[in-house]
């Protein structure tokens, strides 16, 4: 429930701030290969390559074993792809007239057959995501269950965003804005396979001191499981000292 006046793009965009722009931060620029060198690591992108004696690795689970599963000094992780659940975002916006229950917002279990997966309340949440007199409501759409959802165009996925939203609370017709956002990737899945991707990891990081592995999917999938593994590969570059994991419950979101 935090955020920034301008969105959580603000974050990256206040940490790159301090850094020089193609000196010490290169954007839009995709690593194609990484292999291990004397002394550390070597990052290949389409025009050039870095060596460093460390890589992190703050990359969503699919994109990091990609390219860990071409370093041919490492023992191959136990699967090349981690299931996702792919999202599709329906932003809806309203009058003051909008009857929007008080509260965050609510998830549908699948037992109520419903069209969303559910919807944040987001102006509630965040005043300044609407103009003046406006709010704003964001549903999510597809999941695990529900991937063809994600092949509807724009009107039919708004058309039936709005359908069953108004059957939940008192809207006005039609909304004052609507849009669709299409994430380009998925939320990684706590599945079967899992467990054994999390050991290969611990004893990756256990056999390379100077390799780090985390970012979306591996321990979490929230802004706050990244800040607690982005710490834990920080201490570790800083320390050499190897977080010792422990086991956990996690619910699974999507
Ligand atoms: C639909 C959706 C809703 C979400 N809602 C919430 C929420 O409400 N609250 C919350 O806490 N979290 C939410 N999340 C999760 C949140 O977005 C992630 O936790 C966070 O973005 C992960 O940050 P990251 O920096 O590790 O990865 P990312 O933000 O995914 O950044 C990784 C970057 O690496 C780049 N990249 C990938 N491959 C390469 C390559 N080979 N070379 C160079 N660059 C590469 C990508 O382009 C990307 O810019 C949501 C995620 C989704 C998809």
């Amino acid at each position: 429930m935090t955020s920034f006046r301008a969105g959580m793009g603000r974050l990256p965009q206040g940490l790159a701030n301090t850094l020089e722009a193609n000196r010490e931060i290169m954007y839009r620029t995709s690593v194609k290969k990484i292999s291990q060198v004397e002394g550390g690591w070597q990052v290949a992108t389409e025009q050039n390559s870095f060596s460093g004696r460390h890589l992190v690795l703050a990359l969503p689970v699919n994109a990091s074993l990609s390219l860990l599963t071409e370093v041919e000094t490492l023992k191959p992780p136990p699967m090349d792809h981690l299931a996702e659940a792919r999202i599709t975002t329906v932003a809806l916006g309203f009058t003051e007239e909008a009857n929007i229950p008080f509260g965050f917002g609510y998830l549908a279990p699948e037992s109520e057959q419903r069209f969303t997966l559910g919807a944040l309340f987001s102006s509630h949440m965040f005043p300044g995501r609407a103009p003046a007199g406006h709010q704003l409501l964001e549903a999510l759409v597809g999941g695990r269950r529900h991937p063809q959802r994600l092949e509807m165009n724009d009107d039919e996925l708004i058309h039936e965003v709005y359908r069953d939203l108004a059957q939940l609370m008192d809207l006005p017709k039609p909304p004052s804005f609507a849009r669709v956002l299409r994430p380009p990737g998925g939320i990684p899945q706590l599945e079967s396979g899992y467990p054994a991707l999390l050991s290969w990891r611990r004893d990756l990081h256990a056999d390379q001191s100077n390799l780090h592995v985390c970012g979306f999917g591996w321990k979490g999938i929230g802004i706050n499981d990244m800040t607690k593994e982005a710490w834990v590969a920080a201490k570790r570059i800083l320390t050499d000292h190897v977080e010792q994991e422990r086991t956990e419950l996690k619910g699974i979101y999507f």
